[in-house]
Parts: C-alpha cells; structure tokens; sequence
C-alpha cells in the first residue's frame, strides 16, 4: 500500500511534512530575498537547478493526472448516482453552491475595497513607475483578453469537438461535458457491457489515486522548491508601493474564509472549521503553492475522501466541476481590482455599476481556468468594459503571484466545502463519518 496523505508514515505525517515544506520553502526565499538577492550566481544556480525542477517535476506529476481523473470521476459519477434526474440534483446543488458563495464573496470584496480605498495610498509617481516596469507584460495580457471574449460562443465551446484535444488542449469543461455524456450513456447500454466498461473506469480511478500518491510524496520538496522560487524572486519593492491594495486583497479573502466558508462548515456541513482545515491542509497547501485549482484538484480529492470521509461519487463529481467553476477566492480578487484600478485612472464608478462589476466578477470567477493567472485576461476584459484601460493591469501585475497564490487557496477551500456540502445534504456523508485520524 502506497502512503496516502492521511496515514502516519514511520516518521513524521505526511501532511506535517507538506507545512514544514512549506515554512522552510518561504522563510528561506525571503531571507534570500532580502539579504543576497535572487540575482547572486549561488541563489541563480539554486533557482535553475533545483528548485525550479524539483517544482516542475511535483507541478507536471499533479497535472499529468488530471484530465484522466476529470473524465474517470466524472463518468464514474454519473454512471453511479444511477438516474439522471438524481445527477441533476447533485448537479444543480453543487451550481447553486458556487454561484450563492462567489457571490457573496464577490460583495464582501466590494464592500471591503469601498471601506479601505486602497486608492487613496497610491502616489501617481508609483503608478507611473509601475505602469511603465510592467507595460510590457500588459500589452500580452491585454491582447489575450481580447482573444478570450465572452458570449454565446462560450458556452458552445463547452462541447468539445473532439475530446482527446480537450484534454491535449487541458480544456476541462470540455473534458468534464464528455465525461458526463460517456456517464450517462454508460447508464443505458446493456448491463453486461456497462458491467465492463465501469470496470474499467474504476481500475483507472485506482491507478490515477496511486500516482497521485507517489506525487504526494514528493510534495513537501516540490511545495518547498516552488515557494523557494516565488520567494527568492518576488519584488519585495513592489508590495510595499501598493501595500493598501495587497492588504485589501487579503483581508477580504481572510475574511471571507474565516467568515463566511466557516459559517457554513459550522453550520451546513456541522463540523468545527479548524477540525476541517486541519484535516484538508494539505490540499490547501498545494493550492497555495501551485496557484492552481486544477493542479490541487487531484489533492483535494485525496484529501476530502481519505481525511474527511466523503464518499468518492459524490467528491469525485462535484470537485472536479467546482476546481474550474467555484472560484470565490478570484471573484473577490477582480472585484476590488477593478475598482482599485478604475480609482486610479479616476473613474468613478455610480452604485449600479459596481453592482454590474459585482456580477461580472462573478461571471468571469466561474469561466476563469484554474491555472496560474487563469483570471487575468478575463479581468482585464471586466475592466474594459467599464472604461478603465486595460493596460492598468500593470500596476497590479508585480504583485499578482502572491494574490493569486492567496486566492486559489481560497477557491480550493470553497471546492473542499462544496463537495462536503453536498455529500451532507444528499444524505450521502454525516460529521460522524469522518475518519478518526
Ligand atoms: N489561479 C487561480 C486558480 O487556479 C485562478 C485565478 O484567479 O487566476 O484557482
């Protein structure tokens, strides 16, 4: 038997590693960072040859698993809640979770970002550096909003027209539409040759949860290596010229997990919030490393299922739809920036448009994908829209890669109490059920 996150190894818990990982990776890159620099040929060579493919080999070995993950959960999924009106209740729970939680975090962003105008601290010489360092890295991003434009196309593009290329193409709408037609299909055909196939399904399921395994042990290196890099190399400079914005970032995403997530952990699913972020930390960790909530995905379901005891079918439905739909973490994140950034260019937007940039934001948080900076174009799009160049970006790129780290945490957490969420009310899950250690 392979380690899984949950079982005590002959030394130390696997999940107690991933921390130590963790707080080793971040206190090392700072310290680097602010005394020799992540310019030193030392620190250079660190960077190029360890820690950068330590983190790409743990990165690639999470992503390698998830298209077939995506496609054997979700058809195993349908397959095995049986009728389909029972999938479409599941279903819709799980949509109606995720738009009710992004919108509510998408308000508190708002309301925060109104309360501590952020704005207000940013001199127009920083916004004119900025701009300038990072004009660059705008105009790419600019361009690629105007590539990724919504409408009616969006939504035919969730059929995929070939579903070996959705999963190359790492398109996991698509991936996850074809699943759920292979699941559902699955369901008609005749018992024997079902019998075969979910047979199938369930060996790859196993298969993909034993290599999730086997990356799992090399996380607490690869979360190390990754926040190494990220730290070493961060503009230290940058965060404290736009402090007010990065602390607004924070404080709204702290207090939308701490608030609102906790509330329902609390309330709906009836387990104490610390019980469940200890229990699925590990998931959180990776999120926080790997600024991915489709790279986390194979993690969070390792972790809902061993740790927390929900049952496979209903996780290995919902979370896979909820890493690239539920996105709380991002809603709250474009919200404050499109105002902060609108502030600085002095538009002024009425109460009715920030109620239009509210449901925007939550709009492009569902259509966002879960890779690094998978919101940006879509911001950069909501930004437009209200007069607000796109190219203001910039004064907030610098700081991205710790909001964005910051805010996948998030999204994954909102994922973790989605799936939880629904395993309760389907009857499927009780707190009861919830493993010892
Ligand atoms: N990195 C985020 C995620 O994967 C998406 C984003 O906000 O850019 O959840």
């Amino acid at each position: 038997m392979s380690e899984s996150i949950g079982s005590t190894g002959p030394g130390m818990k696997l999940h107690t590693k991933i921390l130590l990982g963790l707080t080793i990776g971040a206190l090392a890159g700072v310290a680097t960072n602010l005394t020799i620099g992540a310019s030193h040929p030392l620190i250079v060579f660190v960077n190029d040859y360890i820690a950068y493919p330590v983190g790409q080999v743990f990165l690639r070995m999470l992503f390698m698993v998830v298209m077939p993950l995506v496609f054997a959960s979700i058809a195993l999924g349908v397959a095995g809640l049986g009728d389909i009106r029972k999938v479409g209740r599941v279903g819709s729970k799980a949509v109606g979770y995720f738009l009710v939680t992004t919108v509510l975090a998408a308000t508190l962003g708002l309301i925060v970002v109104n309360i501590i105008r952020p704005w207000e601290r940013v001199t127009p010489e920083t916004r004119e550096a900025l701009m300038e360092r990072f004009a660059g890295d705008a105009s790419g991003r600019v361009e690629a909003s105007q590539r990724s434009t919504f409408g009616i196309q969006t939504f035919v593009d969730i059929v995929p027209r070939n579903p070996i290329q959705a999963a190359a193409n790492t398109d996991m709408l698509g991936v996850i539409f074809f699943g759920l037609m292979f699941g559902a299909a699955l369901t008609l055909i005749r018992a024997d040759r079902a019998k075969a196939m979910t047979d199938v399904l369930e060996a790859l399921n196993d298969i993909v949860v034993q290599i999730i395994h086997f990356a799992m042990r090399i996380a607490p290196y690869g979360v190390a290596a990754l926040i190494f890099g990220v730290a070493s190399r961060f503009g230290f400079d940058l965060l404290v010229a736009i402090a007010a914005f990065v602390v607004t970032v924070l404080l709204a995403l702290l207090l939308h997990a701490t608030l609102t997530l906790s509330a329902i952990v609390r309330f709906l699913i009836g387990l104490s919030p610390l019980v469940f972020v200890s229990r699925v930390r590990a998931a959180l960790i990776t999120a926080f490393s790997t600024s991915s909530s489709s790279a986390t995905l194979p993690t969070a379901l390792d972790v809902v299922e061993t740790r927390l005891g929900v049952p496979r079918l209903i996780a290995g439905f919902v979370l896979p739809i909820g890493s690239t739909m539920c996105m709380n973490g991002t809603a709250i994140f474009e919200g404050i920036t499109v105002i902060f950034v609108a502030e600085i260019f002095n538009v002024d937007l009425s109460l009715p448009q920030m109620a239009a940039v509210m449901v925007m934001s939550v709009i492009t948080a569902v259509g966002a994908a879960g890779v690094p900076g998978g919101s940006i174009p879509l911001l950069v799009g909501v930004m437009t829209m209200f007069g607000v160049p796109g190219e203001g970006i910039a004064i907030v790129l610098g700081v991205d890669r710790i909001l964005d780290m910051s805010r996948t945490t998030v999204n994954v957490f909102g994922d973790l109490t989605a799936a939880t969420w629904v395993a309760r009310s389907e009857g499927a899950w009780s707190p009861a059920d919830v493993p010892e250690k």
